[in-house]
């Protein structure tokens, strides 16, 4: 079982390295590839039609379930497909420049990558490993900043916004394993694994960026890999209505729908998103979410912000809005951050809104809140000090609307 104290010789904590030095990757990775767009890679390279299955497999074993960081280590691929493959790819994952180790174990990787347009230029995430005693969870970024700007979310108040491409989504995840030294090996048998869950809790609306969010999960969950199943990955939505049904019907994850607030009007100011997609449309889209069951519960997260959103009154009209979804209450205390504008509920209040859910008859856990002396907590992931003016967080949002 994954326990803090049961981290094996995990890298020692990163000094952030500077940003004058980042050198742009020479080559592609092969990392975040499909089976078939492997095999396509290695028609291109010579490989004939009746050996490409065979080497996609054994490719897709190093890589993906070895971990293995270059094409040496392969050695039951060919020399010579190992040589062209090295001449042409590498299997980088995206660079580790700080590391931050909380005093509760949580751990915090900032990560560089090249940026879309410019490649001279970087580009920086986070992602968030959490220790627990039955389980390991990773919180996964799927953007760059995020274009919802919520009114209490660290990350909205983020200038650069760009979608991750599929290879770096996996790649946090094959980044958390290199560090935790928690690749399948003689020492780490597969049942004693640290990252067994993934929250899409990171950075940005992983709706907003379906296709690679897709692309990746299949990837992760895929049982002859990194084999994270499907139950043990969360992707947690905004609410971006169009894309919740294709989520259960193209990736097949647990669902979390960021509720926050229980009439359209608060809704409206906290989640901006609302006012595009009001809360009797997405409650819809939950009740139709393929594969919801009372053992396979949405989460609706609830931010408990003092005096906002955590009357009882609000608790009340919450356990009436969700009749008849299967679903759990994550109450979260909201996480400060420099210049935010709300407090987080009084412990008293976030007690007594969780009893009286409870009471009717849902799960209410309370969120305990990891890794704020890192700001590695729920919404207070950001990866640029650059702060956006009033005007342009409310341009980026008319922006996000009219998508
Ligand atoms: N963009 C997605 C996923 C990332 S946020 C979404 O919004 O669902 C993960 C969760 O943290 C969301 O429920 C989000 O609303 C919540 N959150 C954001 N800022 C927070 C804060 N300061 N304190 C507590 N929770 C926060
Ligand atoms: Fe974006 Fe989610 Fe933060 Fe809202 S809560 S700004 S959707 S990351």
């Amino acid at each position: 079982m994954a326990t803090t104290a049961g981290l094996r010789d995990a890298a020692a904590p990163l000094e952030k390295i500077p940003l004058e030095t980042y050198v742009p990757p020479a080559k592609p990775s092969l990392i975040g590839l499909s089976r078939a767009e492997l095999a396509a890679r290695l028609g291109e390279l010579g490989v004939p039609e009746r050996q490409q299955k065979m080497r996609v497999q054994q490719l897709w074993h190093w890589i993906y379930f070895r971990g293995a960081q270059s094409f040496d280590e392969m050695s039951s691929v060919s020399k010579d497909t190992r040589t062209a493959l090295a001449a042409r790819f590498t299997v980088d994952r995206p660079e580790v420049v700080a590391e931050q180790i909380s005093n509760d174990g949580t751990r915090k990787w900032l990560l560089r990558l090249p940026s879309g347009d410019d490649l001279q230029k970087a580009h920086e995430v986070e992602c968030v490993y959490i220790p627990e005693t039955d389980r390991g969870t990773l919180c996964v970024s799927s953007q760059v900043g995020c274009t919802l700007n919520c009114a209490f979310c660290h990350t909205g108040t983020q200038r650069l916004v760009r979608n991750l491409t599929a290879g770096e989504i996996v790649g946090q995840i094959m980044v958390a394993r290199d560090r935790l030294n928690d690749w399948a090996d003689r020492e780490t048998p597969l049942g004693n694994r640290l990252v067994t869950n993934i929250v899409m809790m990171g950075m940005g609306e992983p709706l907003y960026n379906f296709d690679a969010v897709r692309d990746a999960l299949l990837i992760v969950s895929d049982n002859e890999g990194i084999g994270i199943s499907r139950r043990r990955i969360t992707l947690s939505t905004s609410g971006v209505v169009p894309n919740i049904k294709r989520a259960g019907e193209e990736i097949g994850v647990m669902l979390a729908i960021s509720l926050h607030a229980v009439r359209d009007e608060l809704r409206n100011e906290l989640v901006p998103l609302n006012r595009k997609y009001p809360i009797a449309e997405l409650l819809q889209a939950c009740r139709d979410y393929p594969g919801a069951s009372n053992a396979r519960r949405i989460t609706f997260e609830y931010v408990m912000l003092k005096g906002v959103n955590d009357s009882l009154d609000d608790a009340r009209l919450l356990v009436k809005l969700l009749k008849g979804i299967p679903a759990k209450i994550n109450l979260i205390p909201f996480n400060p951050w420099p210049g935010s504008a709300y407090e987080c509920s009084d412990w008293e209040q976030i007690e007594k809104f969780s009893e009286y859910v409870f009471n009717a008859g849902y799960s209410s856990p309370v969120r305990t809140p990891r890794g704020r002396d890192i700001l590695a907590a729920c919404g207070q992931l950001k990866s640029e000090t650059e702060k956006l003016s009033a005007r342009e967080r409310q341009a980026l949002r008319a922006m996000a609307m009219t998508d």
